[in-house]
């Protein structure tokens, strides 16, 4: 039996029995953890409150034979600015997805913790735009997960953008990498990205998170990086993503 302490991030919660609730969190020190939450239903004085989907909370946890259970949770922020906006709910429901999806039980991912911390905050606060803090949370995301598209030179023959003729550029999803005119295969389906963007995306992967913050997006240029984020994300995950479906419905 061991304890631990951490702060965690409510991903998922689901009934168990008339008392209980599976919880799957995101914790700091562990990385994704599915507890069990014994009789948060029954007691109101327990959790009440605290297991909310996006919270942000400090757990304790019990780790025995089975699932680990969760002995206390202190709510640190409810982001309440997320949970009355639909829109906002949306948008967090497809970021925590995409943790839910790619992390693996008990592997901690810090800078990947830190991001999703980075970008709720933002979105309760109202201090960007929620399509820029989701470009945000998915060029980085994809970075962290070994995902990150080639976006600096021609897969096939290694031309860098520049030295691309005209002001846009083709981009394989399946093999999620540019390719050049000469390279550029009839079969397989393309996005045409302007240049511009192509190198917007790749700074942003890398730079300073305030740095990034700061970045000013013309309508035209959110939604076409929103398009091929959201199309390159879950197939590079492998897995569709309902909640992607949800927000796309609601926009
Ligand atoms: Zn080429």
């Amino acid at each position: 039996m061991s304890v631990f302490s951490s702060p965690a991030i409510v991903l998922r919660h689901a009934d168990y029995g008339d008392y209980d609730l599976i919880v799957t969190l995101f914790t700091q020190s562990e990385g994704k953890l599915t507890v069990i939450a014994k009789a948060a239903k029954k007691s109101t004085r327990r959790f009440s409150g605290v297991l909310e989907l996006f919270s942000f909370i400090d757990v304790v946890c019990r780790r025995g034979k089975g699932m680990p259970v969760l002995q206390e949770a202190n709510l640190v922020n409810a982001h309440p600015g997320i949970r009355t906006d639909f829109k906002k709910t949306a948008y967090a429901g497809y970021w925590t997805d995409v943790v839910h999806a790619w992390s693996e039980e008990g592997h901690a991912q810090p800078v990947l913790f830190r991001l999703l911390e980075f970008v709720l905050e933002g979105l309760d606060r109202r201090e960007m735009p929620e399509e820029v803090l989701s470009l945000i949370f998915q060029v980085r995301f994809l970075k962290l997960a070994g995902m990150q598209p080639n976006l600096t030179h021609c897969s096939g023959c290694r031309t860098a953008l520049e030295d691309m003729p005209g002001s846009n550029a083709a981009f394989e999803l399946a093999k999620g990498a540019l390719v050049c005119d000469k390279c550029k295969s009839t079969l397989t389906p393309a996005s045409i990205l302007s240049k511009g963007l192509l190198k917007q995306l790749q700074w942003m992967a890398d730079a300073d998170l305030d740095a990034v913050r700061r970045l000013r997006w013309t309508p035209a240029a959110r939604q076409e990086a929103g398009q091929f984020l959201e199309t390159f994300v879950p197939l590079h995950l492998g897995k569709p993503l309902r909640s992607l479906k949800v927000l796309k419905q609601l926009r």
